[in-house]
């Protein structure tokens, strides 16, 4: 099997290192933007072979994965639409799956073989140099499959996030972008706007450095990739507004009892949500 990962970064450069720890034998190719970058991942092992010519590097290619920023998505479908093989499997890692899919759609011809998937694995530092061989070990990648996506195309992305570990799901391409704009989306939005209004205050020196733990548990996503989260933003608006809208209630409700000395409401909202919090962590491990 030749696999074609475009875009050598914390994702992609993860899932090669997994897939070759796992003992795949076939072939590993990247696609990268500079010359530098593709040597050094042949160097490291990342990958037998690199290319900086999307077109050229897909021609015999049985899989080619997309990990790359979600608004560089588009480009790369457009680069390899009139090379890529009838056969060749098209899946991706994006944060986003109605935009991967619209993209995909608009221009491959052969919507069988499109298989997006979105590994909810990462962590906030990006490119090569954060690549972590275990990175999906034991957490979930989301596949969500078109109706016209050919079961035989499915069954050999599961398979591949299957041997680096990951524990495979399926969902809805709707139904993912919500779920995710609740649990992934807006949590770092929310943590960009705290870092980045608390950075403004006169004091920010001394806001940081007397942060207690738990403003470095809320804060660490906000040191994450600044594109690849404005990208995220961009992709899933309106799934986005909608969770940020439901939070704005909800912060206003207990802003209010916190004026009116409310006490009731406070206490009942922190121990559902305490409630819930412990439900969350039984659920993950
Ligand atoms: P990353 O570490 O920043 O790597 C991105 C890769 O894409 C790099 O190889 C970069 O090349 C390349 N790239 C960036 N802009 C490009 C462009 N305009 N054209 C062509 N190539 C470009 O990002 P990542 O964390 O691996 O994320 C990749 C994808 O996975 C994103 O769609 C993201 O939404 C998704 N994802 C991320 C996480 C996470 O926590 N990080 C988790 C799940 C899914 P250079 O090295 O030349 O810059």
């Amino acid at each position: 099997m030749h696999i074609v990962v475009v875009g050598l970064g914390l994702i992609g450069a993860s899932f090669t290192a997994a897939i070759q720890k796992a003992g795949f034998t076939g072939q590993l190719t990247a696609v990268v933007r500079s010359a530098e970058a593709g040597k050094e991942a042949v160097a490291r092992s990342l990958v037998h072979a690199y290319s900086t010519d999307l077109s050229s590097a897909v021609t015999d290619a049985d899989v080619v994965m997309l990990a790359v920023p979600m608004l560089a998505m588009r480009a790369q479908l457009n680069a390899m639409a009139d090379t890529l093989p009838d056969s060749a499997i098209v899946t991706d890692v994006g944060s986003v799956k109605g935009y991967f899919v619209k993209e995909a759609l608009a221009v491959l011809s052969h919507p069988a073989r499109i298989v997006p998937a979105h590994p909810i694995a990462g962590r906030e530092r990006s490119g090569m140099d954060a690549a972590d061989v275990d990175l999906f070990q034991q957490r979930r990648v989301i596949l969500t499959p078109l109706p016209e996506s050919s079961s035989t195309a499915v069954k050999t992305v599961e398979g591949l996030w299957t041997q680096v570990g990951a524990v495979v799901e399926t969902l809805a391409v709707d139904h993912h972008d919500r779920v995710l704009a609740h649990t992934s989306h807006v949590p770092h939005v929310l943590a960009f706007a705290l870092v980045d209004a608390l950075a403004k205050q006169q004091e920010a020196e001394e806001i940081f450095r007397y942060a207690a733990g738990g403003f470095r548990d809320f804060s660490r996503v906000a040191a994450s990739d600044p594109v690849m989260w404005s990208d995220i933003c961009r992709t899933n608006p309106k799934a986005i507004l909608e969770s940020l809208d439901l939070f704005s209630q909800h912060l206003q409700h207990i802003r209010s009892a916190i004026e009116t000395g409310d006490g009731d409401t406070l206490e009942s909202t922190f121990e559902r949500a305490r409630v819930a919090r412990n439900q969350y962590n039984d659920v993950q491990s």
